[in-house]
């Protein structure tokens, strides 16, 4: 591992900060803690802790010694000085005398003795923090150190590897007992450079930043350098099929595998993120990797990430990819009854009350592919993907020293469901829409942008499809939640089926279809050249049915039902005069919405159209109307609001009516009509 100190930057940010009244301390404490923090194999997404001793003066001009400490669940990549609250030191140092003391007393002591009351709530380390001595203090979980710590008696091994510069801390849940542990092996050998912690991580501390940090990279790379000299030969492969079937083509299946059922065909879905990599692929396809997945996670705190561990599947073989569907079940199923029985035994050993969390597997590790992090989110999906990465290190490394052996699953369980750690994920409320995927058609136009950005609002992803992918990229950044754009003439089968792949690929799948994509022709019916109606119907009705294919294909293989929506415009019921290039294959897609609602209906997919009409859009231009309403003799403001209702109808109308439909579970077969009232148009 690379010492990362550059003397330049340090001085640089220094003086950034003394301009905005940061101590050179707290400045240096933020360089090395974003050092650490920008380094996966140190702490991931949250993980890890800093400090440093200085001085503080409150509102009343009195000056303290406090503790500035990483806030809890901050990334320490991107800290600031705000990331590090003020603890005033004494209460923090009387605290050891005491005999116990609870988590959530611990906490209100933290918080009582914040200098800023506003501050977020101080590490749940800080006590390990304040009890040593020294002036700054870095811990990390690094995989190195792990693949030291994770073995059955780590002790010997560590005193091997490390000698006698580094105390030796059993493992303990985080919290008051641990910090005065710590404490206590500090005290018996002041002389220590820093702490292993047994099945959690290493401490380092230093008189200043840099010997702090120094400190933390030396004996990550005792750690690293121990692990390469001594590995052991590498472990048997598993034999895998000749052929192997695509991530793509199983992606869909795992997702609606590991979609939490509320009951009565509703889901709480999640989302896929493929990963791979030579050494990911290297790793999983060990023939011990089910064996390795089962024994759990390689440092406690992943658990609120990846639960009590990886769940490794077979290959799938493509000339079987039919029966893979099952394969993937009956291990979701077993991952899950594990998982409740974990539950159950652990929660019937005190009298705390606790709900259990869903069941299912955050990282399915995948021979012969790479391996898939799940969660409600592709935020969260990303970071299970990350997690399993370094859980991969972790474990390549105990194994490469002795047997991979983390923290039992009796000590993981009461830190999994540990209240200050559940608070760390408390703020990810879903939303109506979380953990869908959304694919638009014409999704770069005025209604497919409004519907991309409603849905996105709403915890939808939006697949947003445009012929113009610039426009498409960029519609999708606006609608913001990781949306993406794909390029696509979606009169072309194979572009249709390649915008699909895409979603998959990213998300893991789909669930909602928006297939709005459309253009309107002129001309009186009876004398139509063949050749515009047909290219009409190319685009007006044929690429609903292409997109509607791909879209049920995906959602048959999750098997977690999902909803097709189809914009048919009043043409489709209420014909204008020299519409019927248009209107025609309108009709006809109004008829096909309605025939998927009759032949998927038994799969929980919903099939329903809009129909809307005169949407200020690329189909109805600023010009057009201005030509219109000239024409009849009317303003443009009359013109557009010629409805029931006097008043224009707009792209966002349109895209509140497709997410009505989204929402509304019970609903098939239904057509919403979107034109502030037009009684020749309505439906009957
Ligand atoms: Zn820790």
């Amino acid at each position: 591992m690379k010492n990362l100190w550059n003397d330049e930057t340090a001085e640089k940010l220094v003086a950034d900060y003394a301009k905005k009244g940061v101590g050179r301390d707290l400045a240096l404490r933020v360089y090395t803690t974003r050092l650490l923090g920008g380094v996966p194999q140190l702490v991931l997404h949250g993980g890890g802790n800093t400090s440093c001793k200085i001085k503080a003066t409150d509102l009343v001009g009195d000056e303290w010694d406090v503790l500035c400490v990483k806030g809890s669940g901050r990334d320490m990549a991107v800290i600031e000085p705000q990331g590090l609250p003020a603890v005033k030191m004494g209460a923090l140092l009387k605290a050891r005398a005491l005999d116990k003391l609870a988590d959530e007393d611990m906490v209100a002591l933290q918080r009582a003795n914040l200098i800023d009351p506003s501050s977020p709530n101080p590490s749940v380390e800080t006590l390990l923090h304040a009890f040593l001595p020294h002036k700054f203090v870095d811990h990390t979980h690094s995989t190195a150190i792990l693949a030291i710590v994770d073995q059955e008696d780590s002790k010997p091994l560590v005193k091997t590897v490390f000698g006698s510069k580094m105390g030796y801390v059993p493992y303990i849940m985080p919290g008051f007992d641990l910090a005065k542990a710590a404490a206590d092996v500090f005290d018996a050998d002041p002389t220590v450079e820093g702490l292993i912690l047994d099945k959690h991580g290493i401490f380092t501390f230093g008189d200043d930043a840099k010997q702090a940090y120094d400190r933390m990279i030396h004996y990550v790379n005792v750690a690293e350098e121990y692990v390469a000299e001594n590995a052991k030969p590498k472990a048997a492969k598993a034999a895998l099929p000749a052929r192997l079937a695509t991530p793509a083509s199983i992606a869909p299946m795992l997702r609606g595998a590991v979609a939490v059922a509320r009951g009565e065909g509703r889901f709480d879905r999640m989302i896929s993120d493929f990963r791979t990599s030579d050494a990911i692929v290297d790793f999983i396809n060990s023939a011990a990797i089910a064996d390795y997945a089962g024994r759990g996670v390689s440092t406690p705190d992943l658990s609120i990430r990846i639960k009590t561990g990886p769940m490794a599947v077979p290959a799938p073989d493509a000339d079987k990819v039919g029966d893979y569907k099952a394969v993937i079940k009956s291990h979701v199923d077993a991952f899950a009854k594990d998982y409740r029985a974990y539950f159950e035994t652990n929660d019937a050993l005190d009298d705390v009350k606790r709900t259990m969390l869903d069941p299912m597997p955050r990282l399915t590790l995948v021979p012969g592919l790479g391996m898939f992090g799940h969660g409600r989110t592709l935020k969260d999906a990303r970071i299970a993907s990350d997690v399993g990465e370094m859980w991969i290190e972790a474990v390549r490394g105990a194994e490469a020293v002795g047997r991979f052996h983390p923290l039992s699953k009796a000590d993981l369980f009461p830190l999994e469901y540990w209240s200050l750690e559940q608070a760390k994920l408390a703020s990810n409320k879903p939303k109506p829409l979380t953990g869908q995927v959304v694919l638009i058609t014409g999704g770069a136009g005025a209604i497919g942008a409004a519907t991309a950005k409603l849905f996105a609002d709403n915890g939808a992803h939006a697949v947003v499809v445009d012929l113009d992918g610039d426009k498409a990229a960029d519609t999708a950044k606006k609608a913001g939640n990781n949306s993406i754009g794909v390029a696509a003439d979606i009169t072309d089968p194979a572009q249709v089926r390649a915008a699909f792949d895409k979603a998959v690929a990213v998300f893991g799948g789909v669930d909602i279809l928006v297939s709005n994509a459309g253009a309107a022709w002129e001309g009186r019916i009876g004398e139509l050249d063949d050749a515009l109606l047909r290219k009409s119907f190319e685009l007006n009705f044929f690429a609903h049915q292409s997109v509607a294919q791909n879209a049920v294909r995906i959602m048959l293989e999750q098997g977690t039902g999902g909803v097709l929506l189809f914009n048919t415009s009043k043409q489709a019921v209420n014909p204008g005069p020299k519409f019927g290039a248009y209107g025609v294959p309108k009709a006809a897609t109004l008829f096909l919405s309605r025939q998927y609602a009759l032949d998927y209906g038994a799969h929980g997919i919903r099939s329903n159209a809009v129909n809307a009409d005169r949407i200020r859009s690329g189909l109805l231009t600023d010009a057009m109307i201005a030509s219109r309403s000239g024409a009849r003799g009317v303003s443009e403001k009359e013109y557009m609001s010629g409805n029931l209702l006097g008043q224009e109808v707009t792209a966002q109308d349109v895209a509140q009516a497709f997410l009505h439909h989204a929402l509304a579970e019970r609903t098939t077969a239904d057509v919403t009509t979107v034109d502030g009232g037009n009684i020749a148009a309505a439906l009957r």
